[in-house]
């Protein structure tokens, strides 16, 4: 079935969940506020808009709240990141899973109500880590 996705933040992380769920043929809406990171990642989304993720009239503006699942992958900008997870959560979009950048940010994420709150580089550590010691890894 597809599915509509808004992801916000278009780094190196929220760029490749965009060229993912493209690929899987799912409606994808991408938005930065860096025209750049836009136009490079374009190609690989339905539509790609750049504007503020803090921007509360912006965001009801392009009908997000039509989304039922919004990924936030804003980076350094911890505050700006809290601010679009809380605009979202007050809008009631069902699913808001958030990119956190340490452990303060996740609780401030888990307080506010984020849905799910990830920390891409320690879980993929985490699951190389689990990969490496599994049985199904032969010995060599
Ligand atoms: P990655 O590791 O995924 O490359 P990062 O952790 O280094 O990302 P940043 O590069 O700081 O994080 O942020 C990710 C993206 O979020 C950037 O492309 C940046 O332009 C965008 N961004 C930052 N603030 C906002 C905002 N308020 N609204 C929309 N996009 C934003």
């Amino acid at each position: 079935m597809r599915k509509q996705f808004a992801v916000i933040g278009l780094g190196r992380f929220g760029s490749s969940v965009c060229h993912e769920l493209n690929e899987m043929n799912h409606e994808v809406l991408a938005i930065d506020n860096d025209e750049q990171k836009v136009d490079k990642l374009s190609k690989h989304a339905t539509q790609a808009i750049v504007a503020d993720g803090t921007d509360e009239k912006m965001l009801k503006n392009i009908g997000i709240r039509n989304f039922d699942h919004v990924i936030i992958a804003i980076g350094e900008d911890i505050q700006a990141s809290i601010l679009c997870t809380l605009i979202l959560k007050e809008m009631n979009i069902k699913q808001v899973w958030v990119k956190a950048q340490n452990d303060y940010h996740h609780k401030v994420l888990d307080k506010i109500g984020a849905d799910k709150i990830f920390h891409p580089e320690h879980d993929m550590g985490q699951r190389i880590a689990e990969f490496l010691t599994s049985e199904k890894v032969i010995d060599y």
